[in-house]
């Protein structure tokens, strides 16, 4: 299996890169193509350090930033702050680039960090796999120990994390038992300032000038606390169920009632079932999910992130054994063909299986409801329910550092960097899970990225100066205490921004996100892990046996997951994302334009005169760098509740040419819909509509082609070859493909209009204005018949316009040039439609002057009436149904899938223009 996800990764269907599509959302995925043009772009480089970054290199799946003479060097050290996984991480990554000049700082007097030191109890182990929790994740050749067990324990992460250290001589590096108190800027960072450290000892303080600080601070520090009235009768032991306070011996032969459902109850119901506890109540507000291990096999293991209906029919083959159906659950919020299904917790998924066998077994019990009181020996809930106990294990998470946003004098993020100084991000775990594709339960991976990027502009800080006012920003808020840790949405947000603006950045970026899949099926083959997993799922039904928690005679259920199973998900999903990437490539291929070449040449705008000349649209252009910033210094525009029709607008165009993220929050009637709309995702858009656009609007002569040698002749020619070939074919004229295109111009101006007042209406963006603004609205149902009802005889009102009489070529026949087209008013009202019919008119007229030119040079006979068909039929979800029905009905319209509307609109257009000629010709 590894050697079959190794190879997908070299065939046609780059897995890497798909991966990284989805993780960004939006439109920005790299063909080869498309990092051609980047890098050419790139090299007329509109920031001022000339790097040409076709002379980055990758080596060993690693990458140099350039060579390590052309990365700024420092008068001062780096100092990373923190020796856990995130500190130890930070510095082995810059050893391995050949970066020397830093030092650790570091509260604790070894490697690990709070979360192993402080946080786990004895009896914690990984949850997650080891094959990608090691610190030398980004070394290609480094892989988890052989000699680890797959979930290690506490005591065994420490040694490798201390064993790390001392192989790469870090002790020297780091200053341990010092702790920051305070850091003040001095100066430009960026021009000769430094930081000022002020440090603790346990017996001395002192400052320390640093030039860049990357802070590691982690997340977890004091256990939430609950204490409930009657605490003193219970009469039982109440204990937190971390931080290593628990009195083991108390669990035997008791009823432990755990409060709160986040990784470490998971963990502890694991830690009662071993200490022969009777029985165990988990009360919760919230039944979080918990992730089964093989599902955190699956996506550590899966070199594109798995979408999220996969991931939920994973977790319900366990959940089957509970009777929970995971597509009702509140945390998955999937679309009507559960096609997509969107995963939100404020905790991480706990990894486990013994939860799953205790919770089948009933030895645990799950319990909706919130504590009251507690009295002699019960805990009694909200509901008035009561349990009776004799041990309270309280597991309701962790405070950050309550004091971290002041001793790193924070005011905002952007991105993660804080005050948006380049030299000074911070790095801390994600809460909770918000996405829609997994790739992993794991923090290195994630933590892989953040420090890639955070040495990135180490090496190169003057880069971060261009793209700092484009990355998302969160101010502090003083009614929180913990300002420094932001969602996973905000990394997101950040990475998605600077991959498509530093080609080089993402492309370091994959070869790092190859390592996961990489590393961890390397450590865990699926035979292997299976039947690892298989043997402690029977092992853990036995000791519930030989304890006494369950008879002896009692069945032995399944283990749910089968390498059978596994694999024909696993083709399952590469089959469907193979299907999405190929959609997503053809709509690419037709819209031809990336955001690469958006975002480099919007940054350009105010300079580069041959993007000015090479585009019909000169406004957009005209429109100075200085406000394209501006708008993209905006944060997303979220859109909660659109009226029907920019509903319609969004759901029909945007959301499936991925310029608009469609997301949904709550579950059943609480579920709403908002909308997602990037800046960055706009300028996109404008782009290649202004591409569309220019080939368009480029001027087509009226052409006569011969069908048989596809000979071309323009009008004079055919004229005088009686509009016969050499090769003796009648020849036809090309109006109809004018038409079209005439037709798909229009249909564009009604794109842009949509999407610049969307964007405008919401936010006041300053959106650039089209010389041409739209004329043409669409009318849909009644509207349309309306409109209809009002112009089927319209007279044209442009006397210029007028037709010329039979037989005389016209002198000046309506242009399809933009420059010569009228400017239109408000879309909706009736004049602008009228306005539309009038140019069909006269285009309709223009080609009826034609065609009796070419029929009085034939000496043919007038051209007949077209019959038109009154009542076509189109297709909404799949029925057939009469176009009239169709026309008078927006809730049809709105039901049809994208492509019934596409050619409904076609249909009716077609109609529309057959009915015009007829009518036309008889006048
Ligand atoms: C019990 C438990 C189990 C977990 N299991 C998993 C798992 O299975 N898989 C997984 O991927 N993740 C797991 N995690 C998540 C875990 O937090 C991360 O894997 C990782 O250990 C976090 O490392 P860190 O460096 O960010 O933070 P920490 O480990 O908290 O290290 C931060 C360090 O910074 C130092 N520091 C902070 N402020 C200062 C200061 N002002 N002065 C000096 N020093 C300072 C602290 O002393 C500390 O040592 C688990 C977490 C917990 C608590």
């Amino acid at each position: 299996m590894a050697a079959e996800r190794a190879q997908s990764a070299d065939q046609t269907f780059d897995a890497g890169r798909f991966g990284r599509w989805l993780r960004m959302m939006l439109v920005s995925f790299y063909t080869d193509e498309e990092a051609a043009v980047a890098d050419a772009l790139c090299a007329e480089s509109w920031h001022q350090d000339g790097i040409a970054r076709r002379s980055t290199t990758m080596s060993g799946g690693g990458y140099t930033n350039g060579s390590a003479a052309s990365r700024r060097q420092y008068d001062h050290p780096i100092v990373i702050l923190g020796g856990g996984m995130g500190g130890l991480m930070t510095a082995v990554d810059f050893l391995r680039q050949d970066r020397k000049d830093f030092i650790i700082l570091e509260r604790y007097e070894a490697f690990g960090g709070t979360t192993w030191r402080d946080v786990a109890n004895e009896t914690t182990k990984l949850q997650t796999e080891k094959g990608t929790y090691v610190p030398e994740y980004l070394d290609p050749e480094v892989h988890a120990d052989e000699e680890q067990k797959t979930w290690p324990s506490r005591d065994s992460i420490l040694d490798m994390c201390v064993a790390c250290a001392e192989k790469h001589g870090l002790e020297d590096k780091a200053k341990f038992g010092t702790s920051l108190e305070k850091v003040e800027v001095k100066g430009d960072l960026l021009a000769g300032g430094h930081i000022e450290l002020s440090l603790t000892t346990e017996d001395a303080s002192e400052t320390l000038k640093c030039s860049a600080l990357i802070s590691c601070p982690g997340v977890f520090y004091n256990p939430i606390d609950l204490k409930w009235p009657g605490r003193e009768d219970f009469g039982g032991y109440i204990t937190h169920g971390s931080y290593d306070g628990i009195n083991y011996d108390k669990l035997k032969d008791a009823s432990v009632c755990i409060v709160g459902h986040g990784g470490f109850t998971i963990e502890n119901v694991r830690t009662c079932v071993e200490r022969k506890s009777k029985k165990v109540y988990v009360v919760c507000r919230h039944r979080h999910l918990a992730g089964p291990k093989m599902v955190s096999w699956m996506v550590s293991g899966a070199a594109v992130p798995i979408p999220g209906p996969f991931i939920v029919e994973a977790f319900q083959k366990m959940y089957d054994l509970l009777g929970v159906d995971v597509w009702s659950h509140p945390v998955v919020n999937a679309n009507a063909d559960r096609s997509s299904a969107v995963l939100t917790q404020t905790t991480t998924f706990g990894v486990t299986d013994i939860y799953f066998l205790a919770c089948y077994y009933k030895v645990c019990e799950v319990i909706h409801g919130e504590i009251d009181k507690l009295s002699k020996g019960k805990v009694h809930l909200k509901d008035g329910k009561e349990i009776e106990c004799n041990v309270i294990m309280k597991c309701l998470g962790s405070h950050g550092a309550t004091d971290f946003d002041d001793i790193i004098g924070f005011k905002f993020y952007q991105g993660w960097w804080v005050n948006g100084e380049a030299l000074m991000p911070v790095m801390a775990p994600a809460k909770g899970v918000q996405a829609k594709n997994f790739a992993g339960f794991s923090l290195a991976p994630g933590y892989a990225g953040q420090i890639i990027t955070n040495r990135y502009f180490i090496d190169h800080p003057e880069k971060f100066v261009g793209v700092r006012d484009w990355l998302p920003k969160t101010t502090r808020d003083d009614h929180y205490e913990c300002n420094y840790i932001y969602k996973g949405a905000h990394v997101l947000a950040t990475m998605v921004l600077l991959q498509t603006q530093f080609p080089d950045l993402a492309a370091e970026l994959a070869e790092a996100d190859k390592l996961k899949a990489y590393k961890h099926m390397k450590a865990h083959p699926l035979d292997k892990h299976l039947s690892e997993c298989l043997a402690e799922w029977k092992m853990y039904i036995k000791m519930m046996k030989d304890n006494g928690q369950i008879p002896a005679d009692a069945e032995e259920i399944e283990y749910p997951y089968n390498e059978e199973m596994i694999m024909e998900m696993d083709g399952r999903y590469k089959a469907a994302l193979t299907a999405e990437w190929e959609k997503m490539m053809s709509k690419k291929a037709k819209a031809g334009c990336t955001s690469y070449e958006l975002v480099h040449a919007l940054a350009r705008a105010g300079s580069a005169s041959s993007v000015k000349e090479s585009v019909g649209y000169r406004r957009i252009l005209e429109f100075p760098a200085w406000r394209y910033r501006q708008q993209a210094k905006m944060k997303d525009v979220t859109l909660a509740r659109p009226d029907r029709q920019v509903r319609q607008v969004l759901e029909r165009r945007l959301v499936p040419d991925c310029i608009v993220d469609r997301c949904a929050e709550g579950t059943g009637d609480k579920l709403q819909t908002f909308y997602r709309i990037s800046p960055v995702a706009v300028a996109v858009a404008a782009k290649r509509f202004q591409l569309l656009e220019a080939s368009l609007s480029a001027k087509v002569e009226e052409q006569y082609i011969c069908s048989k040698c596809n000979r071309l002749y323009d009008t004079l020619k055919a004229m005088s070859a009686s509009f016969t070939c050499e090769c003796g074919q009648a020849l036809a004229s090309t109006a109809e493909e004018s038409e079209a295109r005439r037709d798909r111009l229009q249909r564009f101006h009604v794109q842009c209009k949509d999407l610049l007042q969307l964007t405008q209406e919401l936010e006041n963006l300053p959106g650039p204005q089209f010389e041409h603004p739209p004329k043409v609205k669409k009318p849909r149902g009644a509207a349309k018949q309306a409109a209809k009802a009002k112009t089927a005889p319209v007279a044209p009102k442009n006397p210029t316009s007028q037709p010329e009489p039979l037989g005389d070529p016209p002198a000046n026949p309506p242009t399809q040039d933009l420059e010569a087209a009228p400017q239109s008013g408000t879309a909706a009202d009736a004049s602008e439609i009228s306005k539309t019919l009038e140019e069909e008119v006269c285009s309709v007229q223009s080609k009826r002057t034609r065609a009796s030119l070419e029929d009085r040079l034939r000496g043919a006979q007038q051209s007949q009436p077209e019959k038109v068909e009154e009542d076509a039929i189109v297709f909404v979800r799949g029925q057939p149904l009469p176009l009239s029905r169709v026309l008078g009905d927006d809730d049809l319209q709105e039901q049809m899938t994208d492509q019934e509307y596409q050619s409904f609109y076609d249909v009716d257009r077609d109609l529309q223009h057959r009915k015009l000629r007829s009518l036309l010709s008889y006048r």
